[in-house]
């Protein structure tokens, strides 16, 4: 076959034409053949198995029936009419309904003769009816080749209109197979279709089209989406290192005394196991020429701050600056505090810089730091201003990078010439199935394990009509001299609703923990910035037992006392949410507790969510459940990484198949990272017709 064939218009497919091109383009982005040709049937409804009338479940989905048409009428309903056909078989009767082309119908249905019916029933006033059957005289459905498996496409509402129906589109399918031959080139090794027992190409995309049986179904299946995973695989790989050939970093070549006196001198406890890991890791990254560009996830409490720290002391001990950026100013303050406090008497200079920093202020900051006496600065999007001039960034570290924005980032990278090396953290897992399909071999350091001693925090779920037990349950761990916190959603959508709930709960609160035995802050997004602090600040400090709070306490905050998370409402937070809340407990050496309030009504997923959480402690885990139930779409970072656009495999259902494509694409691509080999001909050929035909996706940079 001429190579450039699938590439043709396609328009130019007997059958299609241009206004056909058109809507197939517009609907379903198909251009060429090859597009067609990857257009996958999302089921396939076995024809294999016939009913009769009585064997009519109301819950059958699609069915097929045979039987004869004893009887047509037209009947007249509030706007225009329908079609009825009575269809019999020799055990009972049902109604066949049209209320679209009645005219055709009318003029071309046999009355008495044998027909195949195909479709689904409704079940109404004690009788089944099929509305819009697919119909076929018994005998052709004979004369045609036995169908075992039909195919369904995915279809609009435009794509019917234009007469693309499944039917129309399964014959485009037929006509490319007969003008191509079925001749469609290989695209992996002899040896992996060996190997791994692959259906070869043309046989699969034959299968995948016009299944004969369930076995070949799945062989080819199996086949296509092994192909479609490896090429992503391939290609993130590949990027990942071109990447790190052309950026070029600060070697940070030396670990020097700074760090070593830290590690030997001032570390407030010992490393877990997890955290000398990723340490590692990223001293590794350092030390190569490549600017390093490196995701640190480690669940809530796990320890990230120290390792930042320890980063930041290479950077300083191989003469240049760090910063650290946080999302909201308590963050920013709580890093300040903390770092400072680990820095003490090391001789490391390090500054705050906010919005709320004052002018007179920060001019000595703008100085130090340009002239280089100011070795660390951390900070919010206050850092990213073109007034803020380092003399030599060398690491930025970012906290909690989904609340940035790419071009925030990028700004960062350009406060020098060559673009500091820039170490991302972040509490919000993601899980590993997505992160090995997203970033191929990109570079993410996980700290999986917790400091030593941790007790993990007990949650449960509790219904509203409960809450009494749950305020008293309160009140002894506040007599114990614990805090708590109380919080409310809030919802773009119904922020008033959300904000009377949060202030009648407040209300509710202050009656039943009176003061001044009891002190009460609150904090919502509607409260100036200073109030909030100011609210914040007494909670941290203790002054108050109890915090009523939105969501803006999700990120960071830290109050080790703190060991009562009521989250009410609960089943209106996402599974990471839910899960970024009980992080705030749990920081100290006592029990803590997380209470899921909610109403008794509860749909399946909320139930599920629940679930999870009472169930595990583990944010990776509670990750992989939700991306089970709510798809890659909303995760960080999937929008722009292509896996949205798979064709066949499922990146949740098909993990399997994505780790060993994962690893035949590794293993080719140490092998032979050129794909120079003669065996490797079929995947080098296929690899650059990908390259050249696709946008390469523009992912996480
Ligand atoms: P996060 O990963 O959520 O940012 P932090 O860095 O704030 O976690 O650490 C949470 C708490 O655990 C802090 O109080 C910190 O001092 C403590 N911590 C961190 N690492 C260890 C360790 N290896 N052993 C004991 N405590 C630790
Ligand atoms: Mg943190």
């Amino acid at each position: 076959m001429n190579p450039g064939y699938l590439q043709t218009p396609i328009a130019y497919l007997k059958g299609v034409g241009p206004n056909r091109a058109a809507t197939l383009q517009s609907e379903l982005g198909i251009q060429v053949f090859q597009d067609l040709l990857h257009f996958f049937p999302h089921r396939y409804i076995d024809r294999t198995t016939f009913y009769k009338v009585n064997q009519l479940q109301r819950n059958t989905a699609e069915v097929q029936l045979i039987g004869k048409i004893v009887h047509l009428k037209t009947v007249e309903q509030k706007r225009g009419t329908r079609l009825v056909a009575t269809f019999v078989d020799d055990t009972g009767e049902m109604e066949l309904v049209w209320f679209r082309g009645q005219k055709w119908i009318r003029e071309n249905l046999k009355l008495n003769v044998p027909y195949v019916i195909f479709g689904r029933t409704n079940w109404f006033n004690g009788s089944f009816s099929m509305p819009h059957p697919d119909m076929e005289l018994l005998a052709d459905h004979e004369k045609a080749t036995a169908m075992g498996m039909q195919p369904i496409y995915p279809s609009t509402e435009k794509l019917s209109n234009a007469g693309l129906t499944n039917r129309a589109i399964g014959k485009l399918m037929k006509q490319l197979f007969s003008e191509a031959k079925g001749d469609f080139p290989e695209t992996l090794s002899e040896d992996m279709l060996f190997q791994l027992k692959l259906m070869p190409r043309a046989a699969a995309l034959l299968s995948i089209h016009f299944p004969k049986d369930q076995t070949l179904l799945a062989k080819a299946q199996f086949r296509l989406k092994f192909e479609e995973l490896f090429f992503i695989q391939l290609q993130l790989i590949t990027k990942n290192r071109l990447h790190k050939q052309k950026i070029k970093g600060f070697p940070f070549h030396q670990v020097g005394q700074l760090f070593s006196d830290f590690y030997e001198n001032h570390l407030p406890f010992d490393l877990t196991n997890a955290q000398k890991r990723v340490i590692k890791e990223i001293r590794a990254d350092l030390g190569s020429n490549a600017q390093m560009n490196r995701l640190l996830q480690g669940d809530v409490g796990s320890g990230k701050t120290i390792v930042a720290v320890m980063a930041m002391l290479l950077a300083l001990d191989n003469g240049f600056q760090a910063c650290l950026m946080a999302p909201t100013e308590i963050l920013a303050n709580q890093h300040y505090q903390g770092i400072s406090e680990l820095l003490e008497d090391t001789g490391v200079t390090c500054a705050l810089l906010t919005g709320s920093v004052k002018k007179s202020a920060r001019k000595p900051i703008h100085e130090s730091l340009q002239e280089g006496g100011l070795h660390i600065l951390v900070g919010t999007h206050a850092l990213l201003e073109d007034k803020v001039k380092f003399k030599n960034l060398g690491l930025a570290i970012i906290d909690e990078q989904h609340r940035f924005g790419v071009a925030q980032r990028s700004k960062l990278w350009h406060k020098n010439e060559m673009p500091p090396h820039i170490l991302v953290m972040t509490a919000t897992p993601i899980p590993r199935t997505l992160a090995m399909s997203l970033y191929g071999d990109l570079d993410i350091s996980v700290i999986d394990e917790l400091p030593p001693g941790r007790k993990s925090i007990k949650t449960v779920h509790r219904y509203d009509t409960n809450r009494l037990k749950v305020f008293r349950f309160i009140r002894e761990e506040i007599q114990k001299g614990r805090q708590v916190y109380v919080v409310y959603p809030l919802i773009q959508e119904s922020e008033a609703l959300d904000y009377k709930d949060l202030m009648d709960g407040y209300e509710s609160i202050v009656r039943e923990f009176p003061q001044p035995q009891y002190q009460i802050s609150i904090v919502h997004g509607q409260m100036k910035p200073q109030d909030k602090d100011y609210e914040m600040e007494r909670f941290v400090k203790g002054k108050t037992q109890i915090m009523v709070a939105t969501t803006v306490i999700e990120v960071g905050v830290n109050v080790p006392n703190a060991s009562v998370m009521v989250i009410e409402s609960a089943e209106r937070f996402g599974l990471s949410q839910l899960h970024q809340l009980r992080g705030r407990v749990g920081r100290g050496a006592d029990q803590s507790y997380c209470i899921l309030m909610t109403g008794h009504k509860l749909s399946n997923e909320a139930k599920t969510r629940l679930e999870t959480m009472v169930r595990t402690n583990d944010g990776f885990e509670i990750a992989e459940v939700d991306l089970k139930l709510r798809g890659p779409g909303d995760i960080m970072g999937t929008q722009q990484s292509g896996i949205m656009n798979l064709k066949i495999a499922d990146i949740v259902k098909d993990n399997d198949i994505l780790k060993t494509a994962r690893y035949h694409a590794q293993l080719l691509l140490r092998e032979d990272p050129l794909l120079e080999r003669p065996g490797h001909l079929n995947i080098r050929h296929a690899y650059a017709q990908l390259v050249k035909y696709k946008n390469i996706w523009n992912y996480i940079s």
